[in-house]
């Protein structure tokens, strides 16, 4: 039956690009411990599922029209919250007070969306998109959605990036859009700013759009401010956001960035008239109101992604320091049977395809020490 699908498929007129590919996608398994897409794995709070419910309910209500087209209610929510963390940022680091407007967001349906709004405003055929792997394996993918070429750059030692480093190989390879990920998946580090501000001066000489996705920034270790500080007086500067992770609504796929307007003013060129759904429009606006419910669950998720550092180092493991809701690892001697005895304990990680290394999310307290202890005896049983 399988070897019949792909014949026929292989007989259709297919892009020659995708000929042979496989669909992105890591296993969606019925485990007791789901931690291999750093999802937050609290459930949602209940009053804010009936917040949620009472908004959508009201929208069904006009399901007959097309939504806002502008999303405007959407918009300036996500710029009031963006703006709490600027003046927290603002109070804490003496950055610049940011304030941002409706007109400096946009949003699609899940950060993966607005990234490929982005490309296919500033890149495109004959252009160029450089991120520097290990990263999201998503980066190439969406490039090639939008027939555009990749260009993988390199990290130096121990997956580092440095201003020198980022900015030199702009300048060799002039791409027309370069994504930094802070902090970076599948190694849970975020840049240092330095990094951004040098990579965009070399940007402003080969005309870069640099985005910085910040699909984790809420997890941030307490030091780092987010790439929404530099926002003013860079028009070449996108950062990108996401409601996936922090605030528990993976399944509601909104993502989100902060640029200047002109930038959202590219992006409407490429949208889809109504992209994003009344429903989406209502969850989501009704989960900005309960933000701070939300997003209650982040500062214990990020004590148990400190623990799994400091327990893994206990077992001998080499974990990465983490700004994310995931610890990525070496030292293992086979990550493949490392990862088949993680999920006959119950608990499904992820094989990012890095030999002796795995990637866990930081989950609840019971589902942590489900992950430790059965790599312990992993540990145990392999020396
Ligand atoms: N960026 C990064 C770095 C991610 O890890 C992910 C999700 N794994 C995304 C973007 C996309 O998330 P979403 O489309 O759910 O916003």
């Amino acid at each position: 039956e399988q070897q019949t699908r792909t014949s026929r498929l292989a007989a259709l007129p297919l892009r020659d690009e995708l000929r042979g590919q496989a669909p992105y996608g890591a296993p969606q398994l019925a485990v007791p411990a789901m931690l291999n897409v750093n999802e937050t794995t609290y459930d949602v709070p209940s009053d804010v599922v009936d917040a949620i419910a009472k908004e959508v309910r009201r929208a069904a209500e006009s399901l007959n029209r097309y939504p806002d087209r502008e999303f405007s209610l959407l918009r300036q929510k996500l710029a009031e919250y963006l703006n709490r963390e600027l003046a927290r940022d603002a109070s804490d680091f003496g950055a610049a007070a940011v304030q941002l407007t409706g007109e400096h967001i946009w949003a699609g349906n899940g950060s993966n969306e607005v990234m490929q709004h982005i490309l296919q405003a500033f890149a495109g055929p004959g252009r160029s998109v450089m991120s520097f792997p290990p990263t999201y394996s998503m980066y190439p993918l969406y490039a090639r959605g939008v027939y555009s070429d990749y260009i993988a750059g390199t990290r130096g030692p121990g997956y580092t990036q440095t201003p020198d480093d980022v900015a030199a190989q702009i300048r060799a390879h002039r791409p027309h859009v370069v994504i930094l990920c802070s902090p970076n998946n599948p190694t849970g580090t975020a840049l240092d700013l330095a990094v951004v501000e040098t990579a965009y001066e070399a940007a402003l000489d080969t005309e870069t759009m640099v985005i910085v996705d910040e699909a984790y920034g809420e997890f941030r270790q307490p030091g780092t401010p987010s790439a929404l500080t530099l926002l003013p007086g860079r028009p070449q500067l996108i950062v990108t956001r996401t409601m996936s992770k922090a605030f528990a609504l993976a399944g509601g796929r909104l993502g989100y960035l902060a640029a200047a307007p002109e930038v959202t003013d590219a992006l409407r060129l490429v949208r889809l008239p109504y992209h994003l759904s009344a429903i989406t429009q209502a969850a989501a606006c009704a989960a900005l109101d309960h933000a701070a419910d939300l997003m209650a669950n982040v500062e214990r998720i990020k004590a148990q992604r400190d623990r799994i550092v400091v327990e893994l180092r206990g077992m001998g493991l080499d974990p990465y320091p983490s700004d994310s809701n995931f610890v990525f690892f070496g030292g293992l001697l086979n990550e493949k049977d490392a990862w088949q005895h993680l999920l006959d304990d119950g608990v499904l990680v992820r094989d990012v395809g890095i030999p002796g290394h795995l990637r866990v999310t930081a989950g609840t307290e019971e589902e942590t020490t489900a992950f430790l202890t059965s790599l312990a005896r992993l540990a145990e049983n392999s020396t």
